[in-house]
This record gives C-alpha cells, structure tokens and sequence, in this order.
C-alpha cells in the first residue's frame, strides 16, 4: 500500500512521536550492533558538532560567497587545515564535498577534463585502472562520464600490485588508484609504488583516502607503522578524505584535494547561457546543508592534533584488542594485516556466513566480504563499550556452526 499525503496535516508532537517510534525499530548503532555506517569519537565530540550542525540548520552552503559569508570561511579554512595534514605543496586546492562519493566523482572528471586539454579528444573512451578492492563510486563516476573501468587483482596481502595495473592499462589510461584504506580488507595501498609508475607514464594517481584520510596521520604520529599515502609523495595528483567518517564530523562532509592549481583547474563547474547570469560552483550538488561545513569546522577545531592523536591511541588500542580476541578464537584469522580501524575476519574450518548469521540473530549487524569470505568491521569508539559481548557471541557462534551438519548460508555480502 502506498503511503499517502495526508489529507489534513497532523500535530507536530503526534508526528514526532510516530517518527520516534519507527527509528526505535532502527539496528541500535549506539551500542555498536552496526558495523559501519556511523562513527563516534566521544560525546563531547558528538555534542558540539550536533551544536554547531543546528546553529546553521536552515542555511545553505550555496550561498557562501554572498549570503553566508561565515560558511566560505569556515569551508577554506577546513581545507586549508586538510592540506597542511596531508603534505600538500604550496600549489595544491582543495574543496569540501558532502561526501567520498562525490569527492570521487570530482577527482574524475578533473582528471578526465585535464586529459582532454592535455591530449585532445582521445580516440576511445578513456579508461581508470583501479585495484579490485577500489570503492564502486569509481564506477559510479565512470558510469556518469562514459568511461571505462578496468579492476586488477591484490597481492596476497590484499594490497595493489603495481605491476597488474600497468599491465591492464594503454594509451587511453587517465587515471590510476590507490586506496589507504581500502574498504574491504583495511590495507594502505603501495601508493609510493604506484605514483611511481604512474608518475612514469603522466597517469594521473587519485589516493582514495576517503575513510583512513583523517585518521592515518594521527597514527602515524603516535608511532603507528601506516605506509605514506599523501602529496609527500611525487606522483600522487589528487585526495579524497572523508570528515564524516574518521574526522568523526556530522555528515554530510568530505574533502578533495590536488597537487597543484593546474590540477584544480578542471574541477569546479561556471556555466552561463541561462537569464540568471553565471553559475560558478565547486560542487556537484547545488544546495548544500551549512551545517556539514559548521560541523567540520566545529569538530576540527574542537579536536584540534592532540584530540586527533588521543582517539587515535583509543581506537587502535580497542582494534588490537579486537584483533587479539579474534586470534584467541580456534579457526578465525584477521585477513591481511590490516593497517586502520577495518578489519576483515576469515575462517578456516567453519562457514563464516553461516557464523555471521547466527550473530546476526543474536542482534550483530553483520558486514560480510565475498572473496575471499569474511566478516568486516570498521570499528569506531562505539563498538568500544560492547567488544567483550561481541568477541562472547562471535566465539559462540563459531562453536555453534561448527556443531551443525552442513548448512548453507542465507545471508550474502552486501554494502
Ligand atoms: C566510504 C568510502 C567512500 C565513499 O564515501 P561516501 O561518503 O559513502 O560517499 C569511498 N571510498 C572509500 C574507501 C570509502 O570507505
């Protein structure tokens, strides 16, 4: 039956009260029964970005060059703090985005419009060489501009094999990816490896940093053993990474970054040629909620290196600890060595499916990877509190599969 406009309105509180009652039967993501989707540092963290993400409720990030003047501050100086944190050249923009899918799709058609001034029309559709384990929002792009993309195979440390990129890719290549991380398995690309190459033959290299871009410096400056990734290394043309994923920002915010003006040429839009004169954005989207960009702004300064640098310690330590549980698990090993907060966990002897589905049973969310099989977590503060019930369950259930005659899974790996 199809939901229908009511004919007369209904109370504000009556409504309310309905729309409480339909998210009470929502997965319960705060007590870490989701494992993606949302992410927490701490509740001061959730309180002044929530804070700052109300006080501009009703504005519009459209308008901030010539309503909202505050906003286009707060935006260049969340980008501004985003290229200081990843190395960036004196050269180098950036642009805040609503999120890493749009970031990617802007990193695309720079680099595709760069390729188009650079050589002329090419003669075939161009192509993006991406390792396996890439984001699909490169084929979303690809699918939106009518290009091609080609995926390698990982090495057995899941990590991009140079080597299978450069074989897949011709004289139509425009653009090579390296991700840090990559969402499936958790692991920083070789991406000194792959500018290099790409380097070598004026491939554009985007480093999909979307989810780690925002927490790997910070492990890194607590000692944390994470491969580079950012403009530090020549090679690397353009960044994603996302706010409101490890930044622990409202969402929607993300940023994009590149090397050098040259580069950030081809990503903004300015149109004209309609009766209300010229339309200069550097966005996909138009209307934009200001509260992503007063949340971003809030929480990075809120946080500030030393605040970046204390969750960093937490959630790693919490990830060991999970790691360490995992381990103690006769059958379950950690896919790869993960180098953030993903984990993948295949098993050897028991269908891991099938173990998924019983925690799903027990009120676990699962997230599944298919190849190889496995349970994925990308593990936030508010897994913290319930990691002990988690790793209880996880044992059990393995035990439980392990008891029952072959049983096929009903649940599938789905994003
Ligand atoms: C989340 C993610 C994206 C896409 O970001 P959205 O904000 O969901 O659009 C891209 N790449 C990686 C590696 C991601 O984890």
């Amino acid at each position: 039956m199809a939901a229908r406009l009511p004919e007369l309105g209904r109370s504000g509180d009556e409504v309310l009260s309905e729309l409480r009652e339909m998210k009470g039967l929502d997965a319960d993501w705060r007590h870490g029964r989701v494992p993606l989707y949302v992410f927490k540092a701490n509740d001061e963290v959730d309180r002044v970005g929530r804070e700052a993400f109300v006080t501009y409720f009703a504005e519009n990030a459209l308008g901030s060059k010539r309503a909202f003047l505050s906003l286009g501050r707060m935006e260049r100086e969340v980008v501004e703090m985003g290229l200081g944190l990843f190395g960036a050249p004196e050269d180098a923009q950036g642009f805040m985005t609503t999120g890493g899918t749009e970031s990617i799709i802007q990193a695309v058609r720079a680099c595709r419009n760069h390729a188009r001034a650079m050589r002329g029309a090419p003669r075939h559709r161009g192509n993006i060489v991406v390792p396996v384990t890439a984001h699909l929002a490169f084929d979303k792009a690809a699918d939106l501009m009518d290009l091609e993309v080609r995926r390698t195979p990982v090495g057995q440390d899941f990590r991009a094999d140079p080597e299978a990129l450069a074989q897949a890719s011709d004289d139509d290549t425009i653009m090579w990816v390296g991700s840090a991380p990559c969402f499936p398995f958790g692991v920083v690309d070789p991406i000194a490896g792959l500018a290099e190459q790409a380097k070598a033959r004026g491939i554009w290299l985007h480093v999909d940093a979307c989810v780690g871009g925002y927490l790997a410096p910070f492990v890194k400056m607590n000692g944390g053993d994470v491969p580079d990734f950012d403009f530090a290394i020549p090679g690397v043309s353009s960044l994603s990474a996302d706010l409101h994923k490890f930044g622990f920002t409202p969402k929607p915010a993300s940023t994009v970054f590149y090397r050098s003006m040259d580069l950030a040429a081809h990503h903004g839009f300015a149109l004209d040629g309609w009766p209300s004169g010229p339309f200069v954005t550097s966005t996909i989207v138009g209307t934009r909620p200001g509260g992503g960009v007063a949340g971003a702004w809030a929480t990075l300064q809120l946080l500030g290196v030393t605040g970046y640098r204390a969750i960093a310690r937490d959630l790693m330590a919490m990830v060991g600890a999970y790691r360490a549980g995992v381990s103690r698990i006769e059958g379950l090993h950690v896919l790869g060595d993960p180098h953030l907060s993903i984990v993948a966990v295949g098993a050897r002897d028991v269908d891991v499916f099938r173990v998924a589905e019983v925690l799903a049973a027990k009120g676990w969310v699962p997230g599944l990877v298919r190849e190889p099989m496995a349970i994925h977590r990308m593990m936030s503060m508010l897994h913290a509190p319930s990691l002990d019930a988690y790793l209880a369950d996880l044992a059990a259930a393995v035990a439980e599969v392990r008891g029952e005659a072959d049983r096929p899974a009903g649940v599938q790996a789905s994003y």
